[in-house]
């Protein structure tokens, strides 16, 4: 009998660590924030993070203050900076910046509410240009005022100007290649203002491999570090990237039926012929599409079956046909590919998305587990549930 769990998803620290090594070498002598926001993208972030730490990674991207002090609070130390840059509107961040979390800011009205919270030390601060994608930015109209208070606030030691920054579109060579250019004229700008802009960062994965001209003095890189770059075309084998995270399952129970049986919700599949239904203990729940029908194939035993009708929220199932499959038979969703199975990847481009988009969406429900030596080190002190 095997004793496959129900389900998890295992994250291969080696991995994660081997990637990180490619992205450096590839970029050197640019610096490499790692990207880690929605809970390092699905992979867990407090691991993540102390695996990169300890691979002397000193940038790391969270998103939020919160999870920024989460990962202060179980040992990242200040020699590593800590960027934000989507806050709360009613976030205190006094906490913030008694603890040297980096703020990433684009409009007038925050940066005021950071200088009035700032007491012993000064808060450290990364301005945000709109360049076109219209998320957060200041848009040009908007540029200077921000410069001109985060120029008076430098002057009287309330905050420390630490980086201009932008995000791409990643729509086409051309327009990011403008979208660059309006970030260009907006340091210049800032520069004319009085403000020294000491570091700038704007490229993101696909720019950074792509682009060298826009790798600027860092680069944000979440997507390649977890091994599903996003270029057209591309796999992450073709770069010598690996993919952090592989879920499984293990088949629940098999089902003989005959010819023309109608298969889960609303019977969009029928049987062809007399044949076996293997029950994956997975569904929407856990972070697979209802509709992969017709679009994913699982691996079992190193052989791929297609999904068998809708999946529902916590199951679905696969038509093996005749084959000898048994209840506790590992279930491989989607891993490194080395085996046959699919890629987050080759899921994203079934599902008409983007590998980030499936892996940040596997479940709470499912754990993460994780392997690798680094499981040795710091991580594995943290997992045991020691802190610091
Ligand atoms: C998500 C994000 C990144 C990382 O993007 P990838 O394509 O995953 O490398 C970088 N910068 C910002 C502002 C982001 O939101």
């Amino acid at each position: 009998m095997s004793s496959a769990p129900l389900r998890q998803a295992r994250i291969d620290l080696d991995a994660y660590r081997a990637n990180l090594d490619l992205v450096r070498e590839w970029m050197d002598p640019v610096a490499v924030m790692a990207i880690m926001k929605a809970d390092a993208y699905g992979h867990g972030l407090e691991p993540i993070a102390l695996a990169a730490v300890d691979a002397g990674i000193r940038w790391i991207g969270v998103l939020t203050v919160p999870a920024a002090l989460r990962l202060r609070s179980i040992g990242v130390g200040e020699d590593v900076h800590l960027f934000t840059w989507q806050h709360d509107p009613d976030l205190d961040f006094r906490d913030a910046i008694d603890s040297a979390v980096d703020l990433g800011v684009s409009n007038v009205a925050e940066l005021q509410r950071i200088v009035e919270a700032v007491d012993q030390r000064p808060a450290r601060v990364h301005l945000g240009v709109d360049s076109g994608l219209h998320r957060d930015g200041a848009t040009p109209a908007d540029w200077p005022a921000l410069v001109e208070l985060a120029r008076d606030a430098q002057r009287n030691g309330r905050i420390e100007v630490v980086a201009a920054y932008t995000h791409l579109a990643e729509s086409s060579d051309d327009e990011d290649s403008a979208a660059v250019a309006v970030f260009d004229a907006a340091v210049e700008i800032a520069e004319d203002l009085g403000l020294d802009v000491p570091m700038e960062h704007v490229a993101a994965s696909l720019a950074g491999l792509e682009r060298k001209e826009f790798r600027k003095d860092m680069v944000r890189m979440g997507a390649n570090l977890f091994g599903i770059p996003g270029a057209d075309g591309v796999s992450a084998a073709d770069l010598g990237l690996e993919p952090v995270m592989t879920l499984t399952a293990s088949v629940a129970k098999t089902k003989r039926v005959p010819v023309d049986t109608g298969v889960s919700y609303d019977y969009t599949y029928r049987t062809a012929t007399e044949t076996t239904l293997a029950l994956v203990p997975v569904g929407y729940a856990d972070g697979v599409p209802r509709l992969a029908q017709g679009r994913i194939e699982v691996a079992i035993r190193g052989k791929r079956y297609p999904i068998a009708g809708r999946v529902a929220m916590d199951q679905f199932l696969v038509d093996v046909g005749d084959d000898d499959v048994q209840t506790g038979d590992t279930v491989v969703l989607f891993g490194t590919g080395e085996h046959d199975e699919m890629t987050v990847l080759d899921w994203g481009r079934s599902l008409d998305t983007i590998g980030e988009e499936i892996v940040c969406r596997i479940g709470a429900r499912v754990p993460r587990v994780y392997e690798g030596h680094e499981v040795e080190g710091r991580v594995g002190a943290y997992l045991r549930g020691e802190r610091p």
